[in-house]
């Protein structure tokens, strides 16, 4: 299996040249105090060496071994462990969390960089640590001070993981369903009883303890998601000062047989009367999860544009470097029996469409934590409500639209190796494998399309959807005329978009089956506007630098690639969302 590198330079050309990040931090206290342009590049340095020399060479032994249950206890495939200690060393489970326990108070912006080598490095592994972060927000943001102090810096330290304990056999998207209990205990503490399935991380061999987030209702909790409440349930109870206690009443009962992400365990957890502790409030529970929810959503559109890259990289080395067949225009490498295939257009289209989309992905997911971070750390409230809500819409297109770009491009870095990608030896059918379940956990790419138009668009009566096309249309009305290229089809794209949205949130009051038969074409055209706007900023940047180096060069080339052969796709999209929903009802449930 060929080496991950880092995309060094692309991630500090997104995150200094294009988003200026240093200046932005340099304006937020917390912020400015612990980071600067130095720090950063310093963090993506040594990011890059753990991720392509400690992780990257387990992910295809990972895959191979898988993770194993045993009478309870579940095992990490061979050098999991080693390298989880040497990982955790470096801090990076809490490279982004909060000082005051622990956490290193880095920006999200340099934490996506990160989380984009650690994915692309091993899904499985990364997703370890991820869960993690995620639960840590959660605890941060929700649960009281003793809860904070006892339990989040072991998890900053990475000693103890996190994992996410909502889904159950017959409550999936929908988790009003739930029949997981919670009985209130004399002490304070709650007894949780019920079977959750597919927790990732659920149990495993890597940490001391694991710290689940469970939902579960109150017995006299109101019906549906309006009675869920959340609860820490500890896997080895603590004690007072840290120290590890008894074994609370959790146990794996199982993990899953599944088609990638194999050496990460999906397990089946039973709480058998645990003791568990309130985060938040009661029957508050889903809206503190989605603390933990958001993070994951953006960090799992990230998995995606590190499958992608990973495939990428493996791509362009082996169509350099397989010839067959001489180009269309003559042959090429004359000293050899055929012209390396990278020659050959349809090869072209795969790499261009492949490199576009990852590095739109990769500048859109840098935009998305610029907005996290302004919202957490800006000290004016009008600027955080503004971020916030850019972050409440821009949040299901980041985790749908990476993570359909990323199943697309996956297997556009398979067909390039033809019948060698099929195999397993070049390791391009493991990124699809590993790569698939992004567009199913976390909130299917369905129902993130229905959250952005349903909740997001026509939920906020448009005013979310206006800061975002207005910011668009400020850059476009100020524009160079050297930048008309790029500038006038996104002006097109924003206009089609905005014409869309109108029409779509008319249409939705007459009938209610329109939101639904619409969302995921609209969330479509919706990702290809955002990236057009991603593409010209970074086409304005790179205009300007041409002439200093190839990197600049081949930046300007994708983004011409981008607005004459990705952006166009959004005419027919348009098509589908303008069509509605009759169509969709004209079979009943029999005559399919
Ligand atoms: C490998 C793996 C790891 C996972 N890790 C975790 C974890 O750590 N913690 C955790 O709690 N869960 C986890 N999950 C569960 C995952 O989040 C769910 O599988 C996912 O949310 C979908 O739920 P479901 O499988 O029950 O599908 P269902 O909810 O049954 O959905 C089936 C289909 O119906 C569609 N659908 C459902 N409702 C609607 C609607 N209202 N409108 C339109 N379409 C609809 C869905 O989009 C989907 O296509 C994991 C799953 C897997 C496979």
């Amino acid at each position: 299996m060929p080496d991950y590198h880092a995309p060094l330079r692309d991630m500090r050309f997104v995150l200094h040249e294009v988003f200026q990040a240093a200046q932005l931090w340099s304006r937020l206290p917390a912020l400015a105090e612990c980071v600067d342009a130095d720090t950063a590049d310093a963090i993506l340095e040594e990011a890059a060496k753990v991720t392509g020399q400690l992780i990257a060479p387990l992910n295809r032994s990972g895959d191979e071994e898988g993770a194993q249950w045993q009478g309870g206890a579940v095992s990490t495939p061979q050098g999991f462990k080693e390298a989880y200690a040497t990982y955790i060393q470096g801090g990076w489970v809490g490279l982004s969390g909060n000082p005051h326990y622990g956490g290193m108070g880095m920006p999200k912006m340099l934490a996506v960089a990160f989380e984009e080598m650690l994915y692309a490095a091993g899904s499985s592994f990364a997703l370890y640590s991820a869960l993690s972060s995620g639960a840590c927000l959660a605890i941060d943001a929700h649960a009281s001070e003793a809860l904070k102090s006892l339990y989040l810096p072991p998890m900053y330290e990475g000693r103890w993981a996190g994992a996410m304990c909502l889904t159950e056999a017959h409550a999936g998207t929908d988790l009003g369903l739930i029949r997981t209990r919670a009985e209130a205990q004399a002490d304070g503490s709650y007894r949780i009883s019920g079977s959750k399935i597919f927790i990732t991380g659920g149990e495993q061999d890597l940490t001391e303890n694991i710290i689940h987030l469970v939902l579960a209702k109150l017995p006299d909790a109101p019906t549906g998601p309006k009675g869920i409440s959340l609860f820490l349930v500890p896997k080895v109870m603590v004690n007072a000062d840290g120290s590890l206690g008894e074994r609370n009443a959790v146990n794996c009962g199982s993990i899953e047989h599944k088609m990638g992400i194999k050496a990460s365990a999906t397990c089946v957890m039973n709480f058998d009367g645990a003791t568990g502790y309130l985060v938040g409030e009661v029957n508050k529970g889903l809206a503190a999860m989605f603390t933990m929810m958001n993070y994951e959503r953006l960090s799992i559109g990230i998995q995606g544009i590190g499958c992608a890259e990973a495939s990428y990289q493996n791509a362009v080395t082996y169509a350099r470097e397989r010839i067959q067949s001489r180009a269309p225009s003559g042959p090429q490498a004359t000293d050899k029996a055929a012209d390396p295939i990278i020659v050959h257009p349809d090869v072209r289209r795969m790499l261009l469409t492949i490199k576009a989309m990852t590095e739109g992905g990769r500048a859109f997911s840098s935009y998305v934590a610029m907005q996290l971070d302004t919202a957490k750390f800006s000290e004016d409230a009008a600027t955080r409500k503004r971020a916030e809500e850019l972050v409440a819409l821009l949040t299901p297109v980041a985790k749908a639209f990476l993570t359909d770009m990323a199943l697309e491009t996956t297997v556009h870095g398979q067909q390039i190796f033809g019948g060698h990608g099929f195999i397993r030896e070049w390791g391009q059918e493991q990124l699809i494998r590993d790569c698939r379940i992004t567009q199913i956990y976390e909130g299917t790419n369905g129902i993130q399309a229905l959250d952005l138009v349903g909740r997001k668009v026509v939920g906020s009566g448009g005013a979310f959807y206006k800061h975002f096309a207005e910011e668009i249309k400020a850059f476009t009305d100020s524009a160079d005329a050297s930048l008309a290229e790029f500038v006038n089809p996104l002006k097109d794209a924003i206009a089609n978009l905005e014409l869309m949205t109108s029409d779509l949130l008319e249409r939705a009051k007459a009938n209610p089956n329109e939101v639904g038969a619409a969302s995921v074409e609209y969330l479509q055209v919706f990702g290809y506007t955002a990236y057009a706007y991603m593409w010209a900023l970074m086409a304005r940047t790179a205009l300007a630098k041409q002439d200093q180096d190839e990197f600049y060069v081949s930046k300007l080339g994708t983004a011409r690639f981008f607005f004459a052969r990705l952006l166009p796709r959004i005419h027919s999209l348009t098509a589908s969302v303008k069509a509605g929903s009759e169509s969709l009802y004209l079979l009943d449930a029999a005559q399919f």
